[in-house]
C-alpha cells in the first residue's frame, strides 16, 4: 500500500513544472512543508511492518531526494530565464508609466469646437488630400490664382488636360469640406471643419508648411452680415475673456463677399498698446465674409433664397495668443518638456 503511494509520489515529482517563483514555492509546500505529502508519509512510517521498514525507508529517502532535486532545478531554470537578456526588456519604460498630456492645438481645437457647439455647429470633415474642384474651383477662385501655383501649394498631382477633379493637392485650407458638405445637403447648413492644412512656405518660426484651421460655415434664409458679427463677438468673449472687443476691417477673399478680417483687442495690455500687438491695442485673429453667392451656386444652393457666413482661423495663431508661444516650429517638435508646460491646461 504505502509503496504503491510512493511510487504514484515519485511519478509526480519527476515531471513537475512551474512557470515563476510563485508556483514553485506552491509545489515546495505541496510536497516538502511540515503538511506536505512527503511529510505526511514520513509520520506514517512507523505504522509499516518491520520485515518492509528497510526497503520503505529507502524508497521514502530516494522520493524526498527527487522532490527536493526536482524544485530547486527549477528554481534555477526560472533565476537563469529572469536573468537572461531577451527575457528582460531594459528600455521599457518603469513602472508606474506617466501618462502624457494633450497637445496644446488639440486643447484649443477642442475649445473652439465645444464654443461653436454650444452655438448650434456641428462637426464636418473632409479629406487632407483634395481635388482642384473642391479646393479651389467650387471656392471661387480664379484659373490664374496664385494659390493654384505650385509655388504656393503642394500638388500631388496634375492632369495633362487640366481637369480640375483631377488636379489633386494637399489641400490649402479646410473651405473643400464646406464645399463637399454643401454639395451633399441644403440648408439650414451649421457647421465647423477642424483640420490640418498644407502651403508652400519655407519652415521659420512664423510660417510652416503645414498648420491647422478651424473654418465656420451658416447657410440659411436671411442670414446677415450681423448674425456673423454677433456670433465672432461671442466667439472671442468666450475664448479670451468678457472683457474683449472685436473689430472687423474690410479685406478680400475669392469665396466670399463682402469679407473682412477680424481683430480682437490685445488680452495681453487690454488695448492700451504694447509689444506683442505692436502697440496698436489690436492682433488679428480670423477672416471671415458673408460666402460668395457663386460658391453656393457651385455646391448646388439656390443663392436666390439662401444666404450664408462663413469664417476661418488658424489654430496656431489662436493658441498664440492664448498662450504666448513665440516660434511655431514648437508644435511640431514634439519635445516633451514643451508638451508638459501645457498639462494644467488639459
Ligand atoms: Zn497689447
Amino acid at each position: 500500500m504505502i509503496l504503491d503511494k510512493i511510487e504514484k509520489l515519485l511519478d509526480e515529482v519527476q515531471n513537475l513544472n512551474a512557470h515563476n517563483a510563485e508556483e514553485i514555492e506552491a509545489l515546495r509546500l505541496k510536497y516538502l512543508s511540515k503538511k506536505g505529502e512527503i511529510t505526511t508519509l514520513m509520520a506514517d512510517f512507523r505504522n509499516v511492518p518491520a520485515e518492509q521498514k528497510k526497503e520503505v525507508g529507502m524508497r521514502i529517502n530516494e522520493l524526498k531526494q527527487t522532490a527536493i532535486e526536482r524544485i530547486n532545478a527549477l528554481k534555477e531554470q526560472f533565476e537563469t530565464t529572469e536573468g537572461d537578456g531577451p527575457a528582460m526588456d531594459l528600455t521599457r519604460s518603469p513602472y508606474p508609466i506617466r501618462l502624457g498630456t494633450r497637445h496644446p492645438l488639440t486643447i484649443v481645437t477642442n475649445e473652439i469646437i465645444d464654443i461653436f457647439s454650444r452655438m448650434g455647429f456641428v462637426l464636418a470633415d473632409g479629406p487632407e488630400v483634395e481635388d482642384d474642384l473642391h479646393v479651389f474651383t467650387k471656392m471661387n477662385f480664379a484659373a490664374d490664382h496664385p494659390a493654384r501655383d505650385m509655388q504656393d501649394t503642394f500638388f500631388v498631382e496634375q492632369s495633362q488636360t487640366g481637369d480640375v477633379t483631377k488636379n489633386m493637392v494637399l489641400r490649402s485650407h479646410t473651405s473643400s469640406v464646406q464645399a463637399r458638405f454643401m454639395e451633399n445637403s441644403q440648408p439650414p447648413i451649421r457647421i465647423i471643419a477642424p483640420g490640418r492644412v498644407y502651403r508652400n512656405e519655407a519652415i521659420t518660426a512664423r510660417a510652416h508648411c503645414f498648420f491647422h484651421q478651424v473654418e465656420g460655415l451658416y447657410v440659411d434664409k436671411n442670414v446677415s452680415f450681423t448674425d456673423l458679427k454677433q456670433v465672432l463677438l461671442s466667439f472671442a468673449r468666450e475664448m479670451f475673456g468678457t472683457d474683449t472687443k472685436i473689430r472687423l476691417r474690410p479685406s478680400y477673399f475669392p469665396f466670399t463677399e463682402p469679407s473682412a478680417e477680424m481683430d480682437i483687442s490685445c488680452h495681453i495690455c487690454g488695448g492700451k498698446g504694447c509689444g506683442f500687438c505692436k502697440h496698436t491695442g489690436w492682433v488679428e485673429i480670423l477672416g471671415c465674409g458673408m460666402v460668395d453667392p457663386n460658391v453656393l451656386e457651385q455646391c448646388g444652393i439656390d443663392s436666390k433664397v439662401y444666404s450664408g457666413y462663413a469664417f476661418g482661423m488658424g489654430v496656431e495663431r489662436i493658441t498664440n495668443l492664448k498662450y504666448q508661444v513665440s516660434d511655431l516650429r514648437m508644435f511640431s517638435e514634439n519635445d516633451t518638456r514643451f508638451l508638459k508646460e501645457f498639462e494644467a491646461a488639459n
